[in-house]
């Protein structure tokens, strides 16, 4: 019987175990899409940005032999109707460890086989499977260096060679790509976002090219760098599973063994993310809740003027509204740029990282679930192994330090600049009529004096602190 293949966020061909196994299993395959719930609730650049990867993967899978059919609903009520329709008598997929998909998962799972199908998940999304990893205790970890301690020396099987062919189920009606309505959300910006992103799996194993070409020797140096291209940028293109971190980790495996310079520090980052979703498996609310409780009385604000400042670069504070206009008309910032401006929100504006990370949810085309949740709690102080709370990143002294030249404000600030770059005044371009923002004179004036900014934060630290 046909095997139903349940894409989801595993949009590529090479070292994806279950094609892997479809192809040599030489039983006929669907392949389905469905915007169900889960994907439903993304944000408005993740929706954006997933339809572009269903634009770019539905071909690919084509020339393998078999059509990606796209359906919308509940994603066990779809499924249903595909078996029906379809005869399959199997229904496989790659696992998603965001807490949603897993309840999803987990139910679907425990209802086809209670019917006698077949249900089978596939590894792909992690270098190492949060169940697997242990402290001596038995328990997960906590803190990163013993979670890379422990992890650094485990085998990581070699990639899997990209599928080729597969042999083609029955053939299903699906909806059209634009009658799911992804880009919808984003109809302004789309357009603009789409001139940074690098979309699919040939454009993913060019930035790995070019980062191990041109970047990794200088990764250590200058990844901090806001103005540089010192990183690999794959982020987005792992978000979406259009490269698998087991590729990545291999190049930068050779890279270290070849004795280049910066690969076992980008090895590390690359486990940084492995880390934010062992975090996450094991605490599921570490996107919801403060992960050490003893926060949850401390004064936060919530919404409010000061943080819709924020969220359109809108602060006064130049380095902070260069990055927040980044992820907007990119739907990416800089690592530094984002511990920045987390900080800046969290301490400056004392409001509740929440607020923060909701906007990233928002506006990351590189949004993963776990990597952003662990950002903004490890930067508010409220996390596992977090930066403690009275370490206040000064923005004007980290633009000195990580932009000397200030070619990173001017890149993304058109204000007082007669001959702003195009990176600049895309901004304008792409955020809503509505906010009514033109390029003037001069930035606002600074929402808070800095040194008053972080008193404040220190006193409500301090007052929680005594309690
Ligand atoms: P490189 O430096 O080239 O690193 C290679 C890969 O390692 C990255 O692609 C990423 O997958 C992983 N990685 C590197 N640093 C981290 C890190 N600190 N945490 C987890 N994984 C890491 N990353 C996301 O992918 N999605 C998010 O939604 C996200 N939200 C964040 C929110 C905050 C507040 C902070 C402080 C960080 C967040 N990060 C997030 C982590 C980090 O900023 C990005 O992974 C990084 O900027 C991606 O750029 P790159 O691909 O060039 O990274």
């Amino acid at each position: 019987t046909p095997i139903l293949l349940w894409l989801r966020r595993d949009f590529r061909l090479s070292d994806h175990p279950m094609l892997t196994e479809a192809a040599a299993s030489g039983r006929p395959v669907l392949a389905l899409f469905i915007l169900d719930a889960v994907a439903e609730a993304y944000g408005a650049a993740p929706r954006w940005r997933l339809e572009q990867a269903l634009a770019a993967f539905g071909p690919a899978l084509e020339r393998c032999g078999v059509p990606l059919v796209l359906r919308r609903g509940a994603a066990l009520a779809v499924l249903r109707a595909v078996i029906a329709e379809s005869g399959a008598g199997a229904v496989w997929w790659s696992r998603d460890l965001d807490p949603a998909a897993i309840a999803r998962d987990t139910e679907i799972k425990t209802a086809l086989k209670a019917e006698g199908l077949e249900a089978r998940s596939f590894d792909g999304q992690v270098l190492f499977a949060p169940w697997e990893v242990k402290t001596g205790q038995g328990g997960p970890y906590r803190v990163y260096t013993p979670y890379w301690k422990a992890v650094r020396g485990l085998p990581v099987a070699a990639p899997l060679p990209a599928v080729t062919a597969l042999r083609p189920g029955p053939i299903l009606r699906g909806d059209s790509l634009a009658a799911l309505g992804l880009g919808l959300p984003m109809r302004r910006g789309g357009a603009i976002v789409a001139k940074y992103a690098r979309v699919g799996e040939a454009q993913a194993q060019a930035r790995l090219d070019r980062f191990l070409r041109d970047g990794i020797e200088t990764y250590q140096a200058r990844r901090d760098f806001l103005a540089d291209h010192a990183t690999s940028e794959l982020s987005e293109n792992l978000a979406w599973g259009e490269i698998s971190p087991r590729m990545i980790w291999h190049a930068g495996w050779r890279a270290m063994q070849e004795g280049r310079a910066g690969a076992e520090t980008f090895l590390k980052e690359l486990v940084w993310r492995d880390f934010a979703w062992h975090l996450m498996y094991h605490y599921p609310t570490l996107a919801r809740a403060n992960w050490r409780s003893e926060w949850d009385d401390f004064p936060w604000a919530g919404d409010s003027d000061a943080a819709e400042r924020w969220r359109r670069g809108q602060t006064g504070e130049p380095v902070v509204d260069a990055a927040m206009r980044e992820l907007y008309v990119t739907g990416r910032m800089h690592n530094r740029a984002r511990m920045i401006v987390a900080s800046y929100l969290t301490k400056h504006l004392l409001t509740d990282w929440r607020v923060g990370l909701r906007w990233f949810e928002d506006c990351l085309i590189d949004h993963d679930p776990a990597a952003n949740a662990m950002g903004w709690q490890w930067v508010a102080g409220c996390g596992p192994d977090a930066a403690p709370y009275f370490r206040i990143f000064n923005p004007a002294s980290q633009a000195e330090k990580f932009d000397p030249e200030g070619a990173y404000r001017r890149r993304w600030l058109a204000e007082g600049n007669r001959h702003a770059p195009q990176t600049a005044l895309d901004f304008f371009a792409a955020v809503p009529k509505s906010w009514k923002l033109v390029p003037g004179p001069a930035l606002p004036a600074p929402l808070i004096d800095l040194a008053a900014g972080r008193d404040r934060a220190l006193a409500a630290y301090a007052a929680r602190s005594t309690k």
